[in-house]
């Protein structure tokens, strides 16, 4: 089985073509529901929203995830604001309100303590790093950050990382958390501080997988259909997670199968708006964009 512990949030996102206020997002959000389209069944979901967060919320997420991990605590739904720039490469972040995800206190469900594969999904380090230990007996373990909590809790997130098998994380909050410019020396930092893989994303350019002293790269799927690319990151994530749980692997050219998917999965979030991306889609979808995908990148 696979869990998602992270950020179940309201967004408001802020385009040059559309302004959307108070959509469903989430770092979890996004990660659980594209895992699902691979997991062997529904992925267990341990996050927390307020008593505001709405029953078509907590319907959709039911189509995807098995939601008893879900808490319901008395205030309000975590909040993101984020504006993108013209070209959509480039998110600037104007409030993040933690509310009820503040002092969250998750409790894994029993059920999902047998739990093989984790996924530590964009999420206060502290919290993450507690939560790993309530699993019994995990084979793979990945977790992701942000910006914001390597600038509030760096010490943190490099405990986090200690703590799981891989870290996937963009080529900007690699450079902010190591202190280099260079993505390999990133990487093999990373690997210093206890990750075995490591994973550093970088948008439309694709991403490079790091283990030991090999690298594989991958290149984005070029595509001009892009809207919104919020949770792009976090779908490739989910992607790469549920694969790995179908495979039932975890060695290297397993991984780096898994990425390819999770470039599947993130360029087919960005081609809508929110969720939408990622909820619109089917398993045939997926499969044909794996395909062209695949074409794209042989030669
Ligand atoms: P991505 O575009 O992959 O970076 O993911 C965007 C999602 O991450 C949004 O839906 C946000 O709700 C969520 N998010 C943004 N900032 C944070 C944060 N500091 N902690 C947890 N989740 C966040």
């Amino acid at each position: 089985m696979l869990t998602v512990f992270g950020s179940v949030a309201f967004d408001t996102i802020r385009t040059k073509s559309k302004v959307l206020k108070n959509v469903l997002g989430g770092a979890a959000t996004y990660a659980a529901i594209a895992s699902s389209y691979f997991a062997k069944k529904k992925p267990g979901l341990v996050a927390v929203v307020g008593k505001d967060f709405p029953k078509k919320y907590h319907n959709l997420l039911g189509r995807y995830l098995d939601l008893k991990g879900l808490a319901v605590e008395n205030g309000k739904t975590f909040r993101y604001d984020g504006s993108y720039d013209e070209n959509l490469s480039h998110r600037t972040t104007n409030k993040t309100e933690l509310n009820v995800l503040g002092k969250f206190n998750a409790n894994v469900p029993e059920e999902y303590r047998k739990s093989r594969y984790v996924y530590l999904a964009n999420n206060d380090p502290k919290q993450n790093t507690r939560i790993i230990d309530q699993f019994d007996n995990v084979k793979f373990s990945m977790c992701d950050t942000i910006d914001f909590w390597i600038s509030t809790k760096r010490a943190e997130v490099i405990k986090m990382i200690k703590k799981t098998d891989c870290v996937v994380m963009n080529d900007e909050e690699a450079k902010l958390l190591t202190k280099h410019h260079n993505l390999v020396k990133c990487a093999k930092k990373i690997m210093e501080y206890g990750s075995k893989y490591v994973v550093i994303k970088k948008g439309e350019h694709g991403s490079l997988l790091f283990h030991g002293n090999e690298i594989f790269s991958l290149p984005g799927f070029a595509t001009d259909k892009v809207v919104d690319p919020t949770g792009a990151g976090d779908c490739f994530a989910g992607g790469m997670m549920g694969y790995i749980e179908k495979k039932d692997k975890t060695n290297a050219s397993t991984l780096k199968e898994a990425i390819v998917f999770g470039n599947v999965m993130g360029s087919l979030n960005v081609q809508r708006y929110a969720t939408d991306g990622i909820t619109k889609v089917n398993k045939n979808e997926i499969q044909k964009r794996f395909r062209e995908y695949k074409k794209m990148i042989n030669f």
